[in-house]
């Protein structure tokens, strides 16, 4: 990582730095030109440059490259996806603990009287409650279910096959924000039968501003786009292809395929040592969220007594976050750890590790020292210990 070489980076789910793969396919594009859509040469080869991404990306799902529709990112595959295929249903039903960019668009489109809403609770480690989900569905009218696969705070999973089963016997169709999942472990959609699927490239080492709704083929739903104008992407969203962000993340996903076997288990060992020394070396932590079902490089601890500002304050070597990055700045504790029955004392006191693929032993090792000397000095400052 270029910029700021001493920090140890513990933020991937907020951005994930770009693969080396990344920066190498997207470099010779840059110093190019060429519109996708251009009838000569130049465009021809930036429209086949579009085309080998989508089918890595393609790969990396195991659905077909027709599935895609390239996005400016997960915020948008997001709406997209909610404003296509939920008013038509007339009902939309949410986790409780989803992205803004699924919940806020919900509640816009419950304001606008475009949908009725229902919002489904999770349990004390963040697990969906699927007879909460049975009851809301069990009248079978048609609905359009919208559930992460992992969330970005915890990095819970969800458990989509038995969610997808829930869905599609009550009729209703189901969407998922994979943003945090796609890249990091296995999704194959040619057997998980979810109908709507979002992701980012900057969450698995593709740049920032790209992104993708999966629509299955079948999928009975209007087309309703965001944006009007060029007629790209068979008219599922106009605007001049971004082309580098595409080659970006094509390369960023097949490099994910490729290693992430070997990535997966490597992370969930760094992580669990992390954990477990933190756990050892500091009195009274809780950590949040399912021990076992949950994304192998997250770790949320919650410090009692240590409010996380100043924690993170007190330890400037380490990149880290006090829930999501999306939602810093704003003052109201995080909406997933309430919804996980935290207090809002124990949400504003909790910490977002979060490990990657660039991610060495040696800075774990070095982070473990920083963030239990930080939250002693904030704890013996708050007058706790
Ligand atoms: N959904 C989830 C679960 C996320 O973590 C994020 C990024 N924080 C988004 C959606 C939004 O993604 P993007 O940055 O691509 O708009």
């Amino acid at each position: 990582m270029e910029a700021g070489q001493d920090i140890i980076y513990l933020d991937y789910n907020a951005t994930a730095p770009l693969r080396p793969e990344s920066v190498s396919a997207m470099l010779p594009v840059l110093r190019t030109v060429g519109n996708a859509a251009s009838a000569h040469v130049l465009g021809r080869n930036a429209a086949t440059a579009v085309a080998n991404a989508r089918q890595q990306l393609a790969a990396l799902l195991r659905c077909s490259h027709q599935e895609l529709i390239f996005t400016s990112g997960a915020t948008e595959a997001n709406n997209l996806a909610l404003h296509t295929a939920a008013p038509t249903c007339g009902r939309l039903v949410v986790g409780s603990v989803e992205h803004p960019a699924v919940l806020d668009a919900a509640r816009a489109l419950s304001e606008q009287g475009h949908i009725e809403l229902t919002v489904i609770g999770v349990d004390e480690d963040g697990l969906l409650l699927l007879d909460d989900l049975r009851d809301a569905l069990r009248d079978q009218r048609p609905a359009l279910v919208s559930v992460m696969a992992a969330n970005n705070e915890t990095g819970v999973l969800t458990d989509l096959d038995t969610v997808a089963k829930i869905a599609h016997e009550a009729g209703a169709i189901l969407h998922t924000d994979a943003t945090q999942l796609v890249g990091r472990l296995p999704l194959d959609l040619s057997v998980l039968p979810v109908d709507l699927l979002s992701l980012s490239a900057h969450k698995f080492g593709g740049p920032q501003g790209i992104g993708a709704l999966f629509i299955r083929r079948g999928l009975r739903v209007p087309h309703r786009p965001l944006l009007n104008g060029g007629g790209q992407e068979r008219g599922w969203r106009a605007g001049t292809l971004n082309v580098a962000g595409i080659v970006g993340m094509g390369a960023a996903a097949e490099a994910a395929r490729i290693k992430m076997d070997q990535e997966r288990a490597r992370i969930a060992e760094l992580r669990d040592r992390l954990e477990t020394a933190i756990l050892a070396r500091v009195p009274d932590v809780r950590r949040n969220g399912h021990p076992d079902r949950r994304l192998p490089g997250v770790s949320s601890l919650t410090f009692p007594g240590a409010p996380a500002d100043a924690v993170l304050a007190a330890m400037s070597q380490v990149a880290a976050s006090d829930g999501s990055a999306c939602s810093s700045g704003a003052l109201e504790p995080s909406h997933v750890l309430l919804a996980m029955h935290r207090t809002a004392e124990e949400a504003d006191s909790t910490i977002r590790l979060s490990l990657g693929y660039a991610t060495t032993g040696d800075e774990v090792d070095r982070a473990i020292g920083y963030i239990v000397s930080a939250v002693e000095k904030v704890r013996r400052a708050m007058h706790v210990i």
